[in-house]
């Protein structure tokens, strides 16, 4: 597997701007991200044109969405010195690798694409029955081959998705008879599976998110309506902290605690209002530190642009030379 200059393997991952991040970004993507830095070269994307696939009715929020990304990028610990944190559409050779990926990929492989069946089932507050929704499995994989990454960060119910950039690659290759295009690996990562609020699915859709960016009061009201155990009414009623969301939560965010919460509630030695109040104690700490980092980016727009402007810079240039060899492969441009 050929590595990035540098002699490290390149990393590439982004995230849609639909709004500000949330708790199950955090440990689902940022954290896994942040340590990577260490190890990778890595490029980081705020993936806007992924975002116009659903928001094109009303796209006015996309760019601010784009710089509420940024924000909790790099307060949560994305470091623009070390990595490309850039926006995609600052990058127009995303587009272009899309447009010359489709001419290679077959319609059935995009048809039968699992996320694309289930999505096109359970999100009714969008209509995405549009081209660019079946097609988005190529943008991904032009946003992944633009930068040559050898690694992708994925938990395992994403594998198909890698799967089908590795497929278009294998194509491509093939029918080019060049090895132009890296095939991707998975970097599997642990993404612990947390609820929502009110134990569905956390997602911004349905209000039910902890946001990195909340300040303590909402940390606290927010945690105050979670969803507990609903077998236990009264405070000296014994809990079944196996049943209750915000068991999993401590199992999450303070590891070393569970038992202890598990025994207090089996004994109904304290109730759901201390339960909880302690809970909210573990975030607003948690999120101290990116909170106080956001206030400071906040406080200095003209250090977001920069960050942006340079991330763009650096990831235009390794997507030019990419776009350039493979448009030589695919007889466009030159004579
Ligand atoms: S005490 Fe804690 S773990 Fe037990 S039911 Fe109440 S909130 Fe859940």
């Amino acid at each position: 597997m050929a590595d990035a200059p540098g002699g490290r393997q390149r990393i590439l991952s982004g995230m849609r701007p639909t709004g500000r991040l949330h708790l199950g970004n955090l440990v689902g993507a940022l954290e896994n991200w942040r340590a990577l830095q260490d190890e990778y070269d890595c490029f980081f994307m705020i993936a806007d044109y992924h975002a116009l696939m659903s928001e094109y009715e009303s796209p006015a929020d996309i760019s601010s969405h784009a710089r509420e990304v940024l924000i909790d990028f790099v307060s949560c610990g994305l470091d623009p010195e070390r990595s490309v944190i850039f926006r995609q559409s600052d990058v127009p050779e995303h587009a272009e690798l899309h447009l010359i990926l489709s001419d290679y990929t077959p319609i059935s492989w995009l048809e039968r694409n699992p996320t694309y069946k289930e999505q096109m089932k359970e999100l009714t507050s969008k209509d995405i029955h549009n081209y660019a929704f079946l097609g988005y499995p190529v943008l991904q994989a032009a946003d992944i081959l633009l930068y040559k990454a050898n690694r992708v960060p994925v938990g395992e119910d994403q594998l198909p998705h890698l799967e089908l950039t590795r497929e278009v690659v294998r194509r491509f290759n093939a029918l080019v008879g060049a090895e132009a295009l890296v095939e991707p690996q998975a970097k599997l990562t642990s993404s612990p599976r947390l609820l929502g609020l009110d134990r569905r699915k956390m997602s911004k859709s349905y209000h039910n998110q902890i946001d990195i960016a909340d300040d303590p009061d909402t940390i606290r009201a927010k945690v105050r309506s979670m969803i507990t155990d609903p077998k236990r009414i009264r405070r000296d009623d014994p809990g079944h902290p196996d049943e209750c969301n915000v068991c999993d939560y401590y199992k999450t965010f303070a590891p070393d605690e569970p038992a202890a919460v598990a025994e207090k509630c089996r004994a109904a030695t304290w109730g759901c209002t201390d339960c909880k109040a302690h809970l909210a104690d573990i975030l607003v700490a948690l999120l101290e530190e990116p909170r106080r980092r956001r206030a400071e980016l906040e406080a200095d727009p003209e250090r977001l642009l920069a960050i942006v402007a340079a991330g763009g810079e650096k990831a235009q240039a390794v997507a030019r030379q990419t776009l350039d060899e493979i448009k030589g492969l695919t007889g466009l441009g030159g004579w």
